[in-house]
């Protein structure tokens, strides 16, 4: 393949200045790297073809010989001509950023694809985190003070989250003299455009790295576990969450934190089933005790209680502890606990009892009349409408 002069490839003048030749290729090795162009063969060739150019340009004694002798003038010195991509990254890293190697190259050339990212003087931040908080309908009912264990990202205390192994090592980005952005100006027939886009070299940052925290290996967090105190109001459901700002995972290089966000999930209970506000407790009683009435402990959310059975209380009837629920969230007051009142049936019985409860069937009172039928099968449907 005949080979084009290195000044036209750079696309410099002859007169270039060294910093004007770096500049170029760092132009054209960005546009034609193999990240953006997979695949394209074109681009591949392009983009060795700059790196060919920019390593006799770049070189003070090659690009004298070059000037003077042409492409024959470079036989005999340490030139080669560069068959693997690879090659290219661990000879030219350094323009990059200071490292060298294709990981920092990769990173760069990805964040620059990510596109428009807000430009500051910090760096990237972190992210947010989820965790699911369970309670107990009385943790709910009251409030808590959780402490939960999180794994996230926090900042390195080496280097205190600057990612630079001391104050020197990290230095005002030269691409974009510590703004962070790079402004181009084109022109074109409609006038003059500037185009902002996010430094490359600092990923937005505005400072680069020269010597990295061996903590943290530049950047300014590490992975840990946190115990995190959690203070829940009294009266959350389940799928409400808590957004605990600056407590998620540290950003890289002194970059905000992101948040916590805790998810709450209601435990079962062992008695209770949520309704709203309300609680429910399903409560069985002998069939003397709803004929005879009398007293009856019942638990709650804040321990036990004392509930009165009215004589001839039906199966089905809804008892309502006013107060006994769960707070309300956003206002004041609370739910009920509303008791619902079942005949107990036993399925074990002494011959003894066996005889007692055949003599009361045949009492006066034990079999509905029609009327009574009638009215409990309305009894059932209200209370049926009222808690379905
Ligand atoms: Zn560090
Ligand atoms: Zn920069």
């Amino acid at each position: 393949m005949a080979k084009h002069d290195y000044y036209e490839v750079l696309g410099v003048p002859r007169s270039a200045s060294v910093d004007d030749i770096k500049k170029a290729y760092r132009q054209l090795a960005m546009k034609y790297h193999p990240d953006r162009n997979p695949g394209d063969k074109q681009a591949e060739e392009k983009f060795k073809e700059a790196a060919e150019a920019y390593e006799v340009l770049g070189d003070a004694e090659k690009r004298q010989r070059y000037n003077q002798f042409g492409h024959d003038g470079l036989r005999g010195t340490n030139f080669h001509e560069y068959t693997d991509i690879n090659d290219i990254f661990s000879s030219f890293g350094d323009i990059f950023g200071g490292f060298g190697g294709r990981t920092i190259f990769d990173e760069m050339f990805g964040a620059a694809q990510r596109g428009q990212r807000r430009a500051t003087q910090e760096g990237q931040p972190g992210s947010d985190l989820r965790v699911r908080l369970a309670l107990t309908l009385e943790e709910i009912a009251t409030g808590a003070e959780k402490k939960i264990k999180v794994k996230r990202q926090k900042k390195c205390d080496v280097c205190n989250g600057s990612g630079a192994k001391s104050s020197a090592g990290r230095t005002s980005c030269p691409q974009c003299n510590g703004t962070g952005e790079l402004r181009q100006v084109s022109r074109s027939m409609f006038g003059q455009f500037v185009n902002i886009s996010t430094c490359p070299t600092c990923d937005g940052e505005g400072r680069i790295i020269k010597e990295p925290c061996t903590n943290c290996f530049g950047e300014g967090r590490t992975h840990g576990e946190s115990t995190i105190k959690v203070n829940v109001p009294a009266g959350v459901s389940e799928g409400n969450y808590l957004t605990l700002q600056g407590q998620g995972n540290a950003g890289k290089r002194s970059g905000s934190t992101g948040d916590l966000i805790v998810v709450i999930e209601e435990e079962e209970h062992e008695h209770f089933r949520r309704n709203g506000n309300d609680i429910i407790y399903d409560l069985f009683i002998s069939f003397p005790m709803a004929a005879l009435g009398g007293e009856i402990t019942v638990p709650t959310l804040n321990g036990k209680a004392k509930l009165t059975i009215e004589p001839g209380t039906p199966s089905g009837r809804m008892l309502r502890m006013r107060e006994r629920g769960i707070p309300h969230l956003n206002s004041y007051g609370r739910g009920d606990q509303l008791v619902r009142v079942n005949i107990w049936v036993p399925s074990r019985l002494t011959s003894k009892e066996k005889e007692l409860l055949r003599q009361l069937n045949n009492a006066e009172h034990m079999t509905p009349s029609e009327e009574e039928q009638r009215n409990s099968k309305s009894f059932f449907d209200k209370m049926k409408d009222a808690f379905s």
